[in-house]
């Protein structure tokens, strides 16, 4: 995990605050310094002419300070390197990336009994930024999977940490949550990570857990091949 801080004047009035907020990256390909970014029109991007078109990915953001105008995306370097992590490790002072508004619609129910917080390394940046979002007093569960105890992060809620070693991504956090004892009520849901995974766990979530389907949150973030 690499954690790349960006700014610039055209983050002036983002609005990048709050639980699981994700934004559309635009990298430069291969001969540009600075990628191509589209123009948010009524009938949809307009793209500059001429210009090779950006590779897009989407991530998460960390942490916006709109007092400084920093914005911190935390980027897993795996193995695979598509553009998104070579750039990431590439990147240097003055490297340029293009950023969308931000989207994102989570919110915790204030209502319900007990939350439960799953997530792989991807989902780290944004599973810290719904533990902060979560009532004070109401349990909540938290799981993430990760390569190693090396990457594991502090982070303000108690998290029940699984490392994959040489294991298939998902599995160790499958079984960690399948062997969690949960709260009695009505629980809220938020999970996201490697896509099998998160079909897989939002299923056990709703036919084992009877967690109500308006109530899981679920995201695919990436997908192994
Ligand atoms: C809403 C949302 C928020 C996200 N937030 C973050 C974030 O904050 N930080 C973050 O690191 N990622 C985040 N992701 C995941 C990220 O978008 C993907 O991992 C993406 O595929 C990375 O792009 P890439 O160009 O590096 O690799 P790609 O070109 O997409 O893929 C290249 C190869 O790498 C493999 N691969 C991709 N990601 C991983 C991985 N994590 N582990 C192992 N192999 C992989 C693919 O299977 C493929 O074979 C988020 C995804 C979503 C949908």
């Amino acid at each position: 995990m690499i954690r790349v801080t960006l700014g610039g004047d055209e983050l002036a009035g983002f609005g990048g605050d709050g639980p699981d907020r994700r934004i559309k990256m635009f990298f430069p390909v291969p001969g540009q310094e600075r990628p191509a970014v589209p123009r948010a029109m009524s009938g949809g991007p307009v793209w500059p002419a001429g210009e090779a078109r950006p590779a897009i990915r989407t991530y998460t953001v960390r942490r916006f300070d709109a007092g400084s105008g920093e914005l911190d995306v935390d980027f897993v370097l795996h193995e695979g390197h598509g553009p998104a992590a070579a750039w990431a490790r590439d990147a240097r002072p003055g490297s340029w990336v293009g950023v969308s508004e931000p989207g994102g619609h989570y919110e915790p129910d204030p209502n319900a009994d007990f939350h439960v917080v799953i997530g792989d390394e991807t989902a780290l940046p944004a599973v810290a930024t719904v533990l902060d979002a979560l009532p004070d007093g109401v349990p909540a569960l938290a799981f993430l999977e990760v390569a190693d105890a090396a990457e594991e992060q502090p982070l303000p809620a108690t998290v029940t940490w699984v490392h994959r070693g040489d294991r298939e991504a998902g599995a160790p956090l499958a079984e960690a949550v399948r062997a969690a004892e949960f709260p009695a009520g009505r629980g809220q849901a938020w999970l996201s990570g490697e896509s099998a995974c998160v079909k897989d766990l939002r299923k056990h979530l709703l036919d084992d857990r009877g967690i109500d389907r308006r109530a899981v949150y679920a995201t695919g973030y990436w997908r192994a091949r």
